[in-house]
């Protein structure tokens, strides 16, 4: 099988069989609930910020209620969901996660000059490498709308082979 993250590469000890399980998820989930309605300073951190210029938009993806409901069925809906990379408008609020990661050996799933449009139309959750695929689902989990990817947002020129943000 094709492993297409890094990550068990650092953390051996480690071992979730399947990363779309809600249990754990429904932990994270009451201990983000607590810090926002029993702890001061984590609910100061919880207002709407500026986001960054591109985020992925998870607001097609199944909601935490739905998710709840039909906790059986959570591989499906997330399977069959999409979610879109958005340009925001310039002083734009909203609440977002972050994932920066080790790309490993491979060239990460990048946003290009080529691939810009079509990511802003549509990202199909199954065609997203797995990594983001849980990060996507944590986020959205948690009932977060935004999700800002180092390797979606940053656009890299295959050609020039430098970093660009354009
Ligand atoms: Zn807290």
């Amino acid at each position: 099988m094709k492993i297409d993250t890094p990550a068990p590469n650092f953390f051996t000890s480690v071992k979730l069989e399947n990363s779309l399980d809600p249990t754990p998820l429904k932990q994270l989930r009451a201990w983000f609930d607590d810090c926002n309605s029993g702890h001061e300073k984590c609910s100061a951190l919880q207002k709407d910020v500026v986001l960054p210029t591109r985020v992925l938009d998870l607001g097609a993806m199944p909601e935490t209620n739905v998710l709840n409901d039909r906790m059986h069925e959570w591989q499906d809906l997330f399977l069959q969901s999409e979610c879109k990379l958005v340009e925001t408008t310039t002083g734009q609020l909203g609440k977002y996660a972050t994932l920066s990661y080790c790309w490993g050996t491979g060239l990460p799933f990048m946003t290009t000059k080529e691939t810009l449009s079509t990511r802003k139309t549509g990202i199909g959750f199954q065609s997203l490498p797995k990594t983001l695929q849980d990060a996507a689902m944590v986020a959205r989990y948690l009932g977060l709308q935004y999700i800002w990817i180092d390797c979606l947002a940053i656009g890299m020129d295959l050609n020039l082979r430098f970093w660009c943000i354009y």
